[in-house]
């Protein structure tokens, strides 16, 4: 990275410890995003919707049309594909029909606001490991790139919303979370391949809710984390 480079992405992340969301929606609105759901996501929402039926209802299984859409998903969602009956796919939320909106917006408002997904509770902030295993804290491309678009990263901030603590919080948090559900995608695709499981996205679901009738899978996977 060049010295120039390294400036910026400092200077952002320091404009990120004073964000303050405006809660103008952008980013539930933006084409450009996907929101994606963990395990512990789909838990949240399975727990507050009642079925995995209503569920079905308000998710998505985003699918590569070909190699490059397939390369771009893999960048964009930072989740890893399951294997379905229709091929690899991405767990994220619905869009409303015809719009780049979350199912879940109302007007500006979120109406899933307190269990709202990792990836919408993290915005614009984006956490990863690096080969060391050290967390490192990045700015979301969405909001780096649409300049308007996310007026909190951008503005100044009258009050501290993510103080360091928080982002280290919401970071620890984060990658915990990715780490099992990296290790949840693995042991399913292995399932699949080896015949054990048919991979419905209704077989999926409970796996990943770990309320499947197939208790002995999750003890096996409880026992390798
Ligand atoms: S779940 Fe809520 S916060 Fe996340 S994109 Fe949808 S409306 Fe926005
Ligand atoms: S675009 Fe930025 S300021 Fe607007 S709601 Fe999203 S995080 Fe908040």
């Amino acid at each position: 990275m060049k010295k120039r480079e390294r400036k910026d992405k400092k200077n952002l992340l320091k404009k990120v410890y004073f964000f303050e969301c405006k809660r103008c929606a952008k980013c539930c609105s933006s084409e450009k995003i996907l929101v994606t759901c963990t395990h512990k996501d789909l838990q949240k929402l399975y727990e507050y919707l009642g079925s995995i039926e209503k569920l079905l209802e308000f998710i998505a299984f985003y699918q590569p049309k070909n190699e490059k859409h397939s390369l771009l998903l893999k960048e964009k969602m930072k989740v890893p594909a399951f294997k379905t009956l229709r091929g690899l796919a991405y767990i994220g939320l619905l869009k409303k029909p015809n719009s780049s909106e979350c199912i879940f917006l109302k007007g500006n408002s979120c109406l899933i606001y307190p269990i709202r997904p990792r990836a919408c509770e993290n915005y614009p902030l984006t956490f990863s490991l690096d080969e060391k295993g050290v967390l490192k804290v990045g700015v979301a491309e969405s909001a780096k790139l649409l300049k308007n678009s996310c007026k909190g990263l951008l503005s100044p901030a009258s009050k501290r919303t993510f103080l360091k603590k928080d982002v280290e919080k919401l970071g620890i948090d984060t990658v915990r979370e990715l780490r099992r559900l990296h290790y949840l995608a693995k042991i399913w695709n292995e399932m699949v391949d080896n015949g054990i499981i048919v991979p419905t996205v209704r077989n999926l679901l409970l796996f990943l809710l770990e309320k499947d009738n197939n208790s002995l899978i999750s003890a096996t996977v409880d026992a390798k984390i």
